[in-house]
């Protein structure tokens, strides 16, 4: 069998899950956002492993995310959705009892038409200037829209992996404005926001990456290992060229092992000639360049050649695959293939 597998530690998802909901504090709801297939790792067994461990806020991006997620929970959970209420959407919402975060003064009209007493949350741009309505178009409607009761008041931090960036008391204090005296949840932070203190915390978290124990939730619990198999392995001379481009040129005898996942399984390109893969503890250099299904070891120091080589695992996690690859550990785990054989264990609370 040449797809690698992917083994899902749904233990450690829920260990962060109460890591991070303990540093919330009581009286805190912390959800979790799963959008995004939970970030590669697989929404159903993700969120299912989530609600268990008492989780009853969920976040997608899109409403078809959401779809697919309420056939596995099943009703209950509150599953809201950030991009809103898109042309199109009403009877998924309807069906699947989404809760879309509105973002502009369209997406509030065609939700009150076309479902009018249906859950809603308003998203509020507090300055990052991606989602949300503007200060000036929430104060024109907020009278209207509190009067209907939305479930939610949300914003999103522009900045908030780091602590000391002034962008986050910059939107703190917008929110608060935006906000006081509503009476309504609101919810300001993810794993970055979380991690600046109470301040940050409102009624509602919404931990994503650090549901995962990556940055910049470090300390948080690896939850994936990423195990590749050999296909095939070869002794080449001092001289002689390996992969696309003669990307790698031995300056001695060596043996290469083939392994099977490449750019199309999430392999960043920018990996070529400078990734450690890992026997066990024993790093061994990813030489030459990625290609779409394989990538090329150097393995002359083991003593025989493995069944397989771990890329992300307990030696290496996304973040510092990412470092490497020069990208950051959401890409990496967002970008794992459908490839990959998906492996779950633990997650019974
Ligand atoms: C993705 C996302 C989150 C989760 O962010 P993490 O950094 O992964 O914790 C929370 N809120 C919004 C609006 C998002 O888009």
């Amino acid at each position: 069998m040449a797809s690698a597998t992917l083994e899902i530690d749904l233990d450690a998802v829920i260990a962060n899950w109460r890591a991070l909901d303990r540093m919330s504090g009581p009286g805190v709801d912390t959800g979790a956002v799963v959008k995004a297939d939970a970030y590669g790792l697989g929404a159903g067994p993700v969120a299912l492993a989530l609600a268990r461990a008492g989780a009853r806020r969920f976040f997608v991006a899109q409403a078809e995310e959401g779809a697919a997620l309420r056939k596995t929970l099943g009703p209950g959970p509150e599953i809201s959705v950030f991009s809103g209420h898109m042309a199109g959407d009403a009877a998924m919402m309807a069906q699947a009892e989404l809760t879309p975060m509105l973002n502009s003064v369209e997406q509030l009209t065609r939700h009150f038409e076309a479902l009018p007493g249906h859950s809603f949350g308003v998203q509020l741009d507090t300055g990052m200037n991606r989602l949300g309505m503007e200060s000036a178009e929430w104060e024109a409607v907020a009278g209207i829209v509190l009067a209907a009761g939305p479930s939610l008041l949300m914003s999103h931090l522009a900045c908030s992996d780091d602590p000391s960036d002034p962008m986050n008391p910059e939107q703190l204090h917008e929110f608060i404005r935006l906000t006081e005296d509503t009476g309504v949840p609101r919810s300001l932070s993810a794993t970055g926001g979380i991690l600046l203190g109470p301040d940050y915390h409102f009624e509602v978290t919404r931990p994503g990456i650090g549901l995962h124990g990556c940055a910049p939730y470090q300390a948080g619990q690896q939850a994936v290992r990423l195990s590749l198999p050999v296909v095939q392995w070869r002794d080449v001379a001092a001289g002689e060229r390996v992969g696309y481009a003669n990307g790698f040129v031995a300056d001695q005898p060596t043996r290469i092992a083939t392994v099977a996942a490449g750019y199309a399984d999430g392999l960043p390109r920018t990996l070529s000639g400078r990734a450690t893969l890992w026997d066990g503890d024993t790093p061994c250099p990813l030489v030459g360049r990625v290609s779409m299904d394989l990538i090329t070891v150097d393995v002359s120091h083991l003593p025989e050649v493995p069944e397989a080589l771990d890329i992300l695992g307990p030696m290496q996690g996304a973040d510092d695959l990412a470092a490497v690859g020069g990208t950051i550990g959401y890409e990496i785990l967002t970008g794992l293939g459908a490839r990959y054989a998906r492996r779950y264990y633990g997650g019974q609370p």
